[in-house]
């Protein structure tokens, strides 16, 4: 088991879904968790679950984060949301935030930790990104430019992080079941008038191997591994937990 005793996570999007997997198994392994979600009242309750913190903070300001993080030795870029539109139709207003929530808070939150992650020589950043990191699809303009731009920084972090014991890496999930999946099944089979099963698996899972949604903690663990010891040598990657899906 991963023994992180003694030290601070700073995990963004906590309320919810995959943060709050990662910020229940982080404080299991015994960190400090810092649970930073603009959605007050849930971000209470994660952190009232965990014994953890809970910081209100609005990341679409990409500063809004950055006094939370400059003492992090663990810091999780997990914030993020979904729109769904054709790129000539997509508001321009949208596109801006996604990127400030996806990329521009991640680049200040690390700009914030990194100093004292290099004076102890140690330093672990995950990036929550997606196989839309690695992959288009249609309609998702602003996130999936958001996502690819998150790779590039990560990378730099890492390249840059290497010779003071920082590492940096994107994970790339599949559909998980999140609220952010659950309200994009609902609203596709409204819009197609088909069963919400039937867009999971023809719609969704269409090029997934595996054909099931992948659970929250799952991607907590691959999260927690890359804290642990045994990951050091794990930076600058990319990995997915896709069903197979960017392999085809
Ligand atoms: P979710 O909607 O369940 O949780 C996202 C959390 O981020 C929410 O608590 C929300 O309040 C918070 N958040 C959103 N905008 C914010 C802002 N401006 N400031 C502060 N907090 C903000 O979503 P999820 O599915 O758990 O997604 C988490 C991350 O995982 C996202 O970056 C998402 O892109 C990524 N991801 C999700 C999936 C999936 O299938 N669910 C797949 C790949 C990647």
């Amino acid at each position: 088991s991963v023994d992180l005793q003694g030290r601070t996570a700073v995990v963004t999007g906590a309320a919810s879904g995959i943060g709050r997997a990662c910020a229940t198994v982080l404080a299991e392994a015994g960190a400090k968790v810092r649970v930073l979600d603009l959605d007050a009242e849930r971000a209470n309750e994660v952190a009232a679950a965990i014994g953890g913190e809970a910081h209100v903070v609005d990341l679409t300001d990409p500063h809004g984060g950055i006094r939370v993080a400059d003492d992090a030795d663990i810091l999780v870029n997990n914030a993020g949301f979904q729109v769904v539109r054709p790129l000539e139709e997509f508001p321009p207003a949208t596109f801006h935030q996604m990127l400030a929530v996806m990329v521009e808070a991640p680049f200040q939150l690390m700009r914030a930790a990194l100093p004292h992650m290099y004076a102890q020589n140690w330093g672990r950043i995950v990036n929550v990104s997606s196989v839309h990191g690695l992959r288009a699809s249609a309609f998702k303009a602003g996130y999936v430019t958001a996502k690819h731009a998150l790779e590039g920084l990560s990378k730099v972090a890492a390249v840059e992080g290497g010779p003071h014991g920082v590492t940096s890496n994107c994970v790339n999930p599949g559909y998980v079941r999140t609220p952010l999946v659950e309200k994009q099944i609902a609203d596709q089979a409204a819009a197609h008038g088909i069963p919400e099963q039937e867009v999971v698996e023809q719609v969704l899972l269409a090029r997934s191997a595996t054909k099931q949604l992948i659970e929250p903690g799952q991607v907590a663990e691959l999260v927690l591994y890359l804290c642990s010891p045994a990951a050091a040598f794990i930076n600058g990657a990319s990995l997915t937990m896709d069903g197979a899906w960017t392999a085809q």
